[in-house]
């Protein structure tokens, strides 16, 4: 367990050292009133009045499967979500070759990277933004990514080359096969801590730990991880499945800025009711 014994030790000891709800209350201000000036931009997209900005709530990402009758790539929202029920079919065609498919017969499509972190090449899964859920004007809309949003993800991955961000090997060895919830598939190129967070989070996540000197609010932070990870998935619960490190086909990339303001807003609520 040595692995968990600074994270369990860490929580604990913020459960059994609280502070003044007036000091907690600043800090989080301050911490959220930093995120909104200087990196609301990572969640921002064009409506489609081509002038509006619009505030991101979540991106779905979808695996890119390969079909063992064509070879041709089949993205997985667009072959087997259904918009109607919300769900996965359990069957779906190839929009190809329109052969019959189920998830259990397909392979992942891997893609080679520029990994800005290890500062290397990498393969990994082939994951692809395919719908943004934002706001205008208080009402929500989706989209699927336009080029101003690659544009964006673009910008994300050249300030993560300049910037000298810490990740740590999984369970203190990386490579494959590194604890007993490793899985073959869904873990493939999964070997440091930051391969669990799309780029835009990783970055938004390290600014606010920078940023973030008080004990009480990183142990804030702490709790909304596995929201803000690949843990999430776009039809699964909060938090993605207990127990495991499971990333499904379809990973909600939700706002940081958003899921930080809900949290410190219930704990506030705890701490001064
Ligand atoms: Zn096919």
């Amino acid at each position: 367990l040595n692995d968990l014994s600074p994270i369990a030790t860490f929580i604990s000891s913020n459960y059994n050292n609280p502070i003044p709800p007036t000091v907690f209350r600043k800090a989080a201000n301050d911490l959220v009133e930093f995120l909104k000036t200087q990196w609301a931009w990572v969640y921002e997209t064009l409506h489609n009045d081509d002038k509006s900005k619009g505030r991101i709530h979540y991106v779905v990402w979808s695996d890119v499967f390969i079909c063992p009758s064509c070879t041709q790539d089949i993205i997985f929202f667009d072959s087997a979500f259904s918009k109607d029920t919300g769900k996965v079919q359990g069957e779906f065609h190839c929009p190809h070759c329109d052969t019959t498919l189920s998830k259990r017969t397909l392979e992942h499509a891997t893609e080679t990277y520029f990994d800005p972190i290890l500062e290397r090449s990498n393969k990994r899964n082939k994951q692809v933004p395919v719908l943004i859920n934002y706001s205008v004007g208080g009402k929500r809309y989706e989209k699927a990514p336009t080029a101003q949003d690659c544009e964006t993800l673009k910008k994300i991955d050249e300030l993560l080359s300049r910037e000298i961000l810490s990740s740590h090997p999984m369970m203190h060895k990386g490579g494959e096969g590194w604890g007993a919830i490793w899985r073959a598939g869904y873990h493939f190129g999964i070997t440091h801590t930051h391969h669990f967070y799309t780029p835009r989070n990783f970055l938004v996540l390290n600014k606010v730990w920078e940023r973030c000197t008080l004990p009480q609010l990183r142990w804030a932070i702490t709790s909304i991880l596995n929201y803000v990870n690949k843990k999430q998935s776009f039809t699964g619960g909060g938090g993605g499945m207990p127990g495991v490190l499971y990333i499904a086909s379809l990973v909600q990339e939700k706002n940081i800025i958003e899921v930080l303001e809900r949290k410190i807003r219930s704990l506030l609520l705890a701490f001064d009711p």
